[in-house]
């Protein structure tokens, strides 16, 4: 089958497509035809080597993919020869054509949601899942800043947050990802790339500040996101590529607090009711993933520069 392998980590010459053995599933796995992979920024830093997780080389990058199960391993009871699915996480890496799982790591992907679509559930669903309800303890009726809207966590969150009866506002640094948080559920847009926006919105709330601020990039916002809380306010750091001074009176005066997350660390009972979650919202239809570009594997590198600059809007998928 042909993959994508990292050798050595590094720039984007590092991704190579190669033709290596398709894996058979052993005891408890199984193996999962992939038509199409979601492309998550952690596979950038993972691959240049900068990421709190390192890989043993070489590597197939890749945890979000969706497809349909090639074959089972003996023992394998959840999911039979057929079955359409989306992955959270894999054993041998989702950039491929094929790729090997366990069999807890394959999930019933509704038949509505497409392929491409299904490729972008793990990462960006479960982040702004665990983000909502687990960190931030959202209630309907509160007011949530999704401060990046307009990427894989954002689209997810709006849609998520608008669903549960919060009023939604949502950032975006282009008109096209101002447009498409609004279409996917936003009550109010605002651009994060122009000077100001931020008194806009602390003025669209009446002054009284937001509740929870799901934030995308904490090393450029976190200072001036303690501001835009109301009282018991909290920002949940959800992406962060750098350091930031913030004034902690901020904090005390609101009586608000900071929070981050990683989705590594979420446990296997967190896991298992954020899949119930995201499978009960893609088959009634208040989760539908945002597909912005799909590209053929063989474009990868293109892939992994993209996704890094700005002017998102939903995911980016490679079709093997
Ligand atoms: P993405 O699809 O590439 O989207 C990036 C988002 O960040 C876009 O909405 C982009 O908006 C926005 N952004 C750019 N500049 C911004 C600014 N100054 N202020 C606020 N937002 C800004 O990435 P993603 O998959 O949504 O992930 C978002 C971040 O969360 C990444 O850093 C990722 O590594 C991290 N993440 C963390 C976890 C975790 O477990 N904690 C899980 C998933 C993702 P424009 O392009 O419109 O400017």
């Amino acid at each position: 089958m042909k993959a994508i392998l990292v050798r050595e980590f590094g720039g984007l010459e590092v991704l190579k497509r190669e033709e290596v053995p398709t894996p058979k599933p052993a005891t408890g796995q199984v193996l999962v035809r992939i038509h199409a992979a979601g492309v998550n920024p952690y596979d950038t830093y993972m691959r240049a080597g900068t990421y709190a997780i390192k890989p043993p080389l070489p590597y197939t990058p890749g945890s979000d993919a969706a497809g349909v199960i090639e074959a089972i391993g003996d023992g394998v009871k959840k999911v039979k020869v057929g079955d359409r699915v989306y992955t959270a996480k894999t054993l041998t890496g989702a950039y491929a054509e094929y790729a090997l799982t366990l069999e807890e790591q394959v999930h019933s992907l509704p038949e509505k949601i497409s392929f491409g679509q299904g490729a972008g559930v793990w990462v960006p669903y479960a982040t702004a899942y665990y983000g909502l309800h687990h960190s931030a303890e959202a209630h309907s009726s509160e007011t949530v800043l999704v401060h990046g809207a307009s990427g894989g966590v954002g689209t997810a969150a709006v849609q998520m947050a608008r669903a549960m009866g919060l009023t939604v506002f949502g950032t975006a640094g282009t008109q096209k990802g101002l447009d498409l948080a609004k279409r996917e559920g936003a009550h109010q847009v605002f651009d994060h790339s122009k000077a100001g926006y931020q008194e806009q919105i602390l003025k669209a709330t009446g002054g009284r500040g937001v509740d929870i601020i799901l934030e995308m990039l904490a090393n450029v916002n976190l200072s001036a996101d303690l501001k835009l809380l109301a009282t018991n306010g909290r920002v949940i750091i959800i992406g962060n590529r750098g350091e930031i001074t913030i004034n902690p009176r901020d904090l005390m005066s609101r009586r608000a607090s900071a929070r981050g997350f990683t989705l590594w660390a979420i446990t296997p009972a967190e896991e298992a009711e954020i899949h119930a979650g995201l499978i009960a919202g893609l088959e009634n239809g208040t989760l539908r993933p945002v597909v912005g570009k799909e590209l053929p594997l063989a474009e990868v590198a293109r892939a992994h520069k993209e996704v890094l600059e700005p002017g998102a809007a939903g995911k980016i998928v490679l079709v093997p």
